[in-house]
């Protein structure tokens, strides 16, 4: 009997291990994804690629993760040495989306599945499907929350307010400028809202690469040429690099102090200065998109079309790229203010409470 069971154990064992090594062999088996990040230059994007690798790499692919530094010529190099390689899915998030043309082209012919992360790709056939957040919404929220902190719902003002967007090449810009400004348009025109300097269209307000110099000299100019005697009480900043930015201009002058108290900024993403900002009473909101959330679906998309199987999406007609309509999956955007900031950030377990003290 013992050596029945011993024998049984030992049966057990050798399937056990059967099964660990067929799925190690599997896992070598699965073929290497193709990442394309912007840039490192935002906490944001490194949480991307970190997530999508680990994503990734927990279902049995191999990874090949690649960030660009904003420069486009870098980007475009990396995605034709991935498809050189022999990648089998690529996943970008473009800095420009209207120069991959050419290399998608190549990818197509190779029969690889493109994915467009985060930032729709434009101008092209060549992309499959697009994984990004409900982009308009964002700037919804954005806008909500200036409208909040202004108490415009309440009937006060007049107030005045700046805008800011984001990089005129990137798509996502528009939607987030054009979402904020379906709930700022009624009360410019009606007066409640007064852009001091008449700088209005994402034609004059755009920020090229979502640089936070560039918006803080922006911000410079804005404060002198048109605030010599005027307060400016709300800034609508598409993202934090740029939130942060706008803020040391606004320091520069004097903003910050309990006679002359910081405008209402928002901004996005919920990179930890931003937070930390907001703590301090200098940024009033901040948009949440969860990037482990992101890269699931990412990975969703490239399990589903690499097996063959229906890509699951959620939105067939509002991401015309120039050429097509591009199949996307948007997640939720949640706004972040002092008052939640816990719950949505750390309770999430997307930061740990010590970076914050
Ligand atoms: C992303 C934003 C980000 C911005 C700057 C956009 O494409 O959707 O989350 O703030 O790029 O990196």
């Amino acid at each position: 009997m013992p050596k029945l069971t011993t024998t049984f154990a030992t049966l057990v064992l050798a399937g056990l291990s059967a099964i660990v090594l067929g799925n190690a062999a599997l896992a070598q088996n699965k073929p290497t994804i193709g990442i394309a990040m912007p840039t490192k230059s935002s906490a944001r994007w490194i949480d991307d690629g970190n997530n999508m690798v680990k994503t990734l790499q927990g279902r049995g692919y191999g990874t090949d993760l690649q960030y660009a530094e904003d420069d486009i010529p870098n980007q475009l190099s990396q995605v034709e040495n991935m498809v050189t390689k022999g990648v089998k899915a690529l996943v970008i998030a473009a800095i420009d989306g209207t120069t991959l043309s050419d290399v998608l082209k190549q990818a197509k012919a190779a029969g690889i599945t493109v994915i467009a992360y985060d930032r729709l790709i434009r101008d092209t056939p060549n992309v499959d499907y697009y994984a990004t957040f409900d982009n308009f919404q964002v700037g919804v929220l954005q806008a909500q929350s200036i409208e909040q902190g202004l108490g415009l719902k309440d009937g006060k003002g007049p107030f005045n307010i700046e805008l800011f967007g984001g990089s005129p090449d990137d798509n996502n810009a528009y939607f987030f400028y054009n979402g904020a400004m379906s709930v700022l348009k009624p009360y410019i025109d009606s007066h409640k809202l007064n852009v001091v300097s008449g700088q209005m269209g994402m034609d004059k307000v755009a920020t090229l690469r979502w640089d936070g110099a560039t918006a803080q000299a922006r911000m410079d100019n804005l404060l002198s040429a048109y605030y010599g005697n005027k307060r400016v009480d709300a800034v609508l900043s598409p993202y934090d690099g740029l939130s942060i930015g706008i803020i040391s201009s606004l320091k520069g002058v004097g903003y910050g102090s309990a006679d002359q108290p910081m405008p209402i900024i928002s901004g996005q993403d919920a990179e930890v200065p931003s937070i930390k900002a907001m703590l301090r009473g200098e940024q009033y909101s901040t948009i949440f998109k969860d990037t482990r959330d992101l890269a699931k679906v990412a990975a969703d998309m490239v399990d589903a079309a690499l097996a063959g199987k229906q890509v699951t999406v959620n939105d067939s007609k509002t991401y015309n790229n120039g050429v097509k309509v591009v199949p996307s999956y948007l997640l939720k955007p949640v706004v972040v203010y002092k008052s939640n900031w816990e719950k949505v950030l750390i309770d999430s377990g997307y930061y740990k409470r010590s970076q914050f003290e």
